[in-house]
């Protein structure tokens, strides 16, 4: 029976993967154990087959008895562990939820509605790194991937509306700290059916730039505001999740020629749920009819709202889909810029498509392949 060990399982990332795989009864035919960096011997969850205690997400030794590690514990972890157990001869099969490895030679980024062929092909010819992509170029992917699969894309500019949850489970708790406490302090003008918008928005302002908002994660306040930057500053003026825009999809697709992907990323304060706004140079003028046929067609979880009002509002926000699979994308029109320019707006939940479930998805069709 296959060994297949789980670290990182109680993290944000690892805890959405234990919840999707006990919704889908997928803790059978193999051996899960279950690892930990921080406490070593205490009782691990129960899966069905009884709790055992937590194994050492350290030890070379047990992990090296794997058939299987799916991870989500990180790229510190990764950088620390995956070497060394390589070095050491293990062959078995490495399932990440970090980027370090996702653009290494020996790496697969894996999103199998959109990347099924890529998948399939490494598992023949040997790749034994599967890692998820990116929660923004994932989302993109699963929305647009009739178009990509049409070969309809010239290039593509993704203007984001990132959730707090891409930062972590402390910026969520600090996103809504500062909710409150901005609640807190306009409590008694809100009350006051007298008190004028322009007041609460000068108090709100002020609390904004008093000092006083818990910013220690984010470093600025995010609520009532927002953030146009998010990780690192790399070449050309671009953020690293701006970079990945274009280096991810152009691997996840296994392009032959690149397609162009660029736009600015930014945090807003929607709790786990990623937005975008596309505007997509398509290679030639195809009818909007076609290209809604396509779109939709592409997977099971795309859904394509009508662009108006009413289903806009109701079927396209964070709050509408959050917790859920389903991945709408709406406002599609042909734009003023020309015929062959075609925008579109779209939303998912990042620790579902954007995180977990490519990686639930992965460790099925591996047990499927080495079964
Ligand atoms: P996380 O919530 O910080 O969890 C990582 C580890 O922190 C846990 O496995 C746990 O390890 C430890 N930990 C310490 N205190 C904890 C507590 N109070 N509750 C739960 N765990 C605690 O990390 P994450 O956001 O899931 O991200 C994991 C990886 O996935 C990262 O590489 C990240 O870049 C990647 N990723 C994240 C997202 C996202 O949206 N957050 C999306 C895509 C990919 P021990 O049990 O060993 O102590």
């Amino acid at each position: 029976m296959l060994k297949i060990g789980f670290i990182g399982w109680r993290g944000m990332v690892g805890s959405v993967l234990m919840e999707r795989m006990r919704q889908e009864r997928d803790f059978h035919g193999f051996e899960p154990l279950f690892f930990t960096t921080s406490s070593v011997g205490a009782g691990g969850p129960d899966v069905g087959q009884g709790a055992a205690p937590l194994k050492d997400a350290h030890d070379i030794g047990s992990l090296s008895k794997l058939d299987v590690i799916v991870t989500c514990q990180g790229g510190d972890y990764t950088q620390r562990v995956f070497l060394d157990l390589r070095k050491q001869g293990w062959k078995g099969y490495w399932i990440d939820a970090a980027s370090t490895l996702r653009m290494e030679k020996e790496s697969i980024i894996i999103l199998d509605p959109v990347n099924r062929y890529v998948i399939d092909a490494g598992l023949k010819s040997g790749i034994r790194n599967y890692v998820g992509g990116n929660c923004t170029v994932s989302l993109m992917l699963m929305a647009l991937a009739g178009l990509f699969a049409n070969n309809l894309v010239e290039w593509l500019s993704s203007m984001t509306y990132q959730a707090a949850s891409g930062a972590g489970a402390n910026n969520m708790r600090e996103l809504v700290a500062q909710m409150a406490a901005l609640g807190k302090a306009s409590g008694k003008l809100l009350e006051n059916p007298s008190s004028t918008a322009l007041e609460i928005d000068r108090l709100i302002t002020g609390e904004l730039r008093g000092g006083r908002l818990p910013t220690e994660y984010f470093g600025v306040p995010l609520a009532a505001s927002l953030i146009p930057w998010i990780d690192r500053a790399v070449e050309m003026g671009q953020t690293r999740e701006e970079w990945k825009g274009y280096a991810e999809t152009n691997k996840i697709l296994d392009t032959k020629d690149p397609i162009p992907v660029d736009g600015i990323c930014v945090r807003v304060s929607s709790m786990r749920c990623h937005s975008q706004a596309f505007t997509i140079k398509l290679k030639k003028d195809v009818p909007l009819d076609e290209i809604t046929d396509m779109i939709h067609s592409a997977n099971e979880w795309v859904k394509v709202v009508p662009n108006d009002k009413e289903s806009t509002i109701h079927e396209l926000t964070p709050a509408a889909i959050s917790g859920t699979l389903t991945v709408p994308i709406g406002r599609i029109r042909k734009m003023l810029l020309g015929p062959q320019y075609l925008t579109a707006f779209s939303c998912g939940d990042q620790l579902l498509w954007g995180a977990a479930e490519p990686l639930r998805r992965m460790l099925r069709i591996l047990i499927e392949h080495l079964g």
